[in-house]
């Protein structure tokens, strides 16, 4: 194991990558903060599942990352309770598919602030303790369209594109601190966030189910297949690792060779 005694936030960890990333972690021997959206009694069973099969102690914390008090509350509060916070994970994320004159601005704001200023915010409030402990991975977790774009999603790739320069920026600011500052960025990875865009996608396209996920998702990535969870997870652990002591401020493509064409 890894990362015994080391403790770890991950942020959107109620569902999908973040879970992953959170349970692998965990699998290290990481003590785990989750957070994200859903209901009480399932997220419960994620917790004490996480803590009942890899022995270690796992938090919630239900900080809505649309609030940058939460989000230093959450921080503080992993500080607090397990004795610093050595792993931040920003991961949190949404998406919306609209032509850009139709795109509703309250959908504009939240993207912004949920895929991109979150990151920021639980990285201002981390990064103090890691600098006093001169040791610290932190991991966003970006996309394929923080490199390139697809129509409809102004706000996701803007904001996706965002957080792979805040990644850079910070690599180079805490750079002999013993901290790393790394993005992944996966393709189409099957997840609710994926499923749930295939609606609006059939709309905005005038295409059937089939449709957008062999013309539009799949079309994407030369392989021809979904990434996992638990693929993009372990790139994670291996960020974490001794290994990946001199990665930083890299944008880590994950995506069956998308970016590639
Ligand atoms: P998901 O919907 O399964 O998970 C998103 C998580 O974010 C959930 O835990 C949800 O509760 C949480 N969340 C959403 N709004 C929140 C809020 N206001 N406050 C706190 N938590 C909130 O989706 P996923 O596919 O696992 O996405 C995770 C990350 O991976 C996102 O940043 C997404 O952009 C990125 N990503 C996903 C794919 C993909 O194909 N699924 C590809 C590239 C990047």
């Amino acid at each position: 194991m890894t990362l015994k005694s080391k403790n770890a936030v991950v942020t959107g960890s109620t569902s999908g990558i973040g879970l992953a990333i959170a349970r692998a972690l965990a699998k290290e021997g990481a003590n785990v903060v989750i957070n994200g959206l859903g209901d009480e009694g399932e997220i419960e069973k994620t917790r004490a599942a996480i803590e009942s099969e890899f022995g270690v102690r796992a938090l919630y914390h239900p900080a809505n990352m649309l609030k940058s008090d939460e989000i230093a509350d959450m921080i503080h509060h992993a500080e607090r309770s397990l004795g610093s916070v050595d792993v931040l994970v920003n991961n949190a994320g949404i998406q919306f598919v609209s032509p850009v004159e139709e795109f509703p601005v309250e959908k504009w704001d939240q993207i912004i602030a949920i895929n991109l200023s979150s990151a920021f915010h639980a990285i201002r409030a981390a990064v103090p303790g890691m600098k006093a402990r001169k040791w610290g991975r932190i991991i966003n977790t970006a996309s394929a369209h923080s490199l390139v774009a697809s129509p409809f999603k102004s706000a996701y790739v803007a904001a996706k594109h965002g957080i792979a320069g805040l990644t850079k920026t910070v690599a180079l600011e805490v750079a002999t601190h013993g901290i790393t500052v790394n993005c992944i960025s996966p393709g189409y990875v099957w997840t609710p966030l994926v499923e749930k865009q295939i609606p609006d996608t059939m709309k905005a396209r005038n295409m059937s189910k089939e449709q957008v996920i062999n013309d539009v998702l799949l079309e994407a990535q030369p392989t021809k297949q979904f990434v996992t969870v638990e693929q993009v997870a372990a790139l994670a652990v291996f960020l974490c690792s001794d290994a990946a002591s001199q990665m930083s401020g890299a944008n880590l493509s994950m995506d069956g060779g998308w970016t590639a064409k």
